[in-house]
């Protein structure tokens, strides 16, 4: 399974991101999520699982990241963004609001025109803090892979209440200044093609308005086995009607 070790990761090079830095606010040796969803790169919760967790502050960031902005700069390794991901949920890290001031205070420093985005599963939006800090990185990335709780229930498997009412309302408050992200995957119990359900996320799409979409397939190895994946093309067609409505769709496979 994916586990990241340290706070700053990269840069790694990619031909989406370009030259990229990634933060884990979770444990550097196991896995921190709301969620335990079927596909997670990180693994099951209960592998993941350390007694006594120890979540970096916003001072570790802080420290963490300039001494490695320094040293890129030092090696004129230009840094084309910075992203939030890594063992879990970062938004559960209690600092996480601080933590985005720090780093957008660091990437304003060392690298301006470096993009700062956060991959979230949007469950902490009723916080009004972490939803003001993610409205002020540039690439807010949020989850819903399922258009029903039900739906969330056998993919995303919710460790407390999860409702997907409730996200919607809060994600609406984002006025369309987000990128919605979807999993779109085929397990016994959940299959993202079945015409309902995905007409049913394609109205919750249609009522946020997210400036982009992304939509994706599984990739690397999931802790559920016998998933399945969509191709590209299988992908493109189930969100033509989008596409065909304005909206901007990112198809990864
Ligand atoms: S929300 Fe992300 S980190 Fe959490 S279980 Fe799902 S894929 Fe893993």
């Amino acid at each position: 399974m994916l586990r990241f070790d340290h706070i700053v990761f990269g840069p790694i090079h990619s031909r989406r991101l370009g030259s990229s830095l990634g933060i884990n606010l979770l444990p550097h040796d196991g896995k921190l999520c709301n969620f335990d969803c079927i596909y997670c790169e990180c693994g099951w919760n209960r592998d993941g699982r350390v007694l006594h967790p120890v979540l970096p502050s916003a001072a570790d960031v802080g420290a963490a990241l300039e001494s490695r902005l320094s040293q890129c700069t030092e090696e004129g390794t230009p840094i084309d963004s910075i992203t939030f991901s890594g063992n879990g949920e970062p938004t559960l890290n209690p600092d996480f609001p601080a933590i985005v001031e720090t780093v957008l205070g660091l990437r304003d420093r060392f690298c301006p025109e470096a993009k700062v985005s956060v991959l979230s599963n949007a469950t902490m939006l009723w916080k009004e803090d972490v939803m003001q800090a993610l409205k002020k990185v540039d690439n807010p990335i949020l989850k819903i892979d399922a258009p029903t709780d039900q739906g969330a229930a056998a993919v995303n498997r919710p460790c407390g209440v999860y409702s997907v009412a409730d996200v919607v309302g809060n994600l609406r408050k984002f006025n369309g200044g987000f990128i919605l992200q979807t999993m779109f995957l085929r397990s016994p119990d959940y299959d993202s093609s079945d015409t309902e359900g995905l007409d049913a996320w394609m109205n919750i799409v249609r009522d946020l308005s997210p400036r982009e979409v992304m939509v994706y397939t599984l990739d690397r190895e999931t802790p559920m086995k016998g998933l399945e994946k969509f191709t590209v093309e299988q992908m493109s067609s189930m969100v033509k009607p989008l596409v065909d409505e304005g909206f901007t769709v990112q198809v990864r496979g």
